[in-house]
């Protein structure tokens, strides 16, 4: 499956086509933070069906600033069958197998299913309330059954929001999204590095670490250090404005001698 994941493109594929269905959610909290994990990961909308929203406040505060928009959108329906009638594609999920529940996927297999380049289906993937999970009349309107794996099944219940955000997150990782947010550390250019490494290891001369003579040969293991660390062009401003401050400092005390 691993090869179906979107490496190749530059541009992670679309999620918002895949709702989170949440069925009898009686924790405000857990809106909240599930609210905060569709927005985390660029999952579609928030469809809850009878919600009980006992504390507002919990529920906001659950969210974050990133969740708000998503809860404000929320919609909410009387029960499941109406709340899925957009959908053409419905997953449900669960924390525990049972016998009867047919084939059981993992997120990271079922990931890139859900992931189509051109038109994708309406998807829906649905989570149970807390205490009981979805009923057997709820589980037989999905296409299909996910679970997500566990250290052991009887550790196999997971926090209900938890569980969005890390199915959220697999189909992050298969969207080939997972590039995407940290900076690119830019190296220097050559001409930048040689300029800072110049400067460095005149100063190094200038106060008596290097000598004169082969200066070159004894500052080579310096600079292996710092290629190493493929500095980025403000790294080489910086070393360069500390042997500026060195050079000054010297020729103050020699001036003060
Ligand atoms: N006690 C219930 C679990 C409810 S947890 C039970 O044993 O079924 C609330 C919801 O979180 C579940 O209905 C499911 O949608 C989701 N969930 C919890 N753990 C999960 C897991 N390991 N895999 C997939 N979904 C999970």
């Amino acid at each position: 499956m691993s090869e179906e994941r979107n490496k190749g493109n530059k541009e992670p594929l679309s999620r918002k086509h895949i709702d989170i269905v949440l069925v009898d959610p009686q924790k405000s909290e857990n809106i909240g933070a599930a609210a905060r994990a569709i927005a985390n990961m660029g999952l579609g909308g928030l469809v809850l069906v009878r919600p009980r929203f006992s504390k507002p406040e919990l529920m906001e505060a659950a969210a974050t600033k990133t969740g708000l928009s998503v809860l404000r959108l929320a919609l909410s329906f009387p029960d499941l069958k109406s709340a899925l009638e957009p959908h053409q594609l419905i997953i449900g999920t669960t924390a525990r197998p049972g016998s009867h529940r047919g084939i059981i996927h993992s997120p990271r297999d079922l990931a890139p299913q859900l992931l189509k380049l051109e038109d994708p289906p309406k998807v829906a993937i649905v989570f149970g309330t807390e205490r009981q999970g979805l009923t057997t009349e709820d589980l037989r309107l999905c296409h299909k059954v996910m679970m997500i794996p566990t250290h052991n099944l009887l550790s196999s219940s997971l926090n209900l929001a938890q569980a969005v955000l890390i199915i959220g997150y697999e189909l992050l990782l298969a969207a080939g999204g997972e590039g995407s947010n940290p900076l690119p550390i830019v190296p220097s250019s050559m001409k930048d590095f040689e300029r800072a490494m110049e400067d460095l290891e005149s100063v190094l001369v200038t106060i008596g670490f290097l000598p004169e003579m082969n200066k070159g040969h004894w500052f080579m293991n310096v600079k292996k250090i710092f290629q190493r660390s493929q500095l980025t062009r403000g790294e080489c401003d910086l070393i360069q404005g500390i042997c500026r401050q060195l050079r000054y400092y010297v020729g103050k005390e020699k001036k003060e001698d």
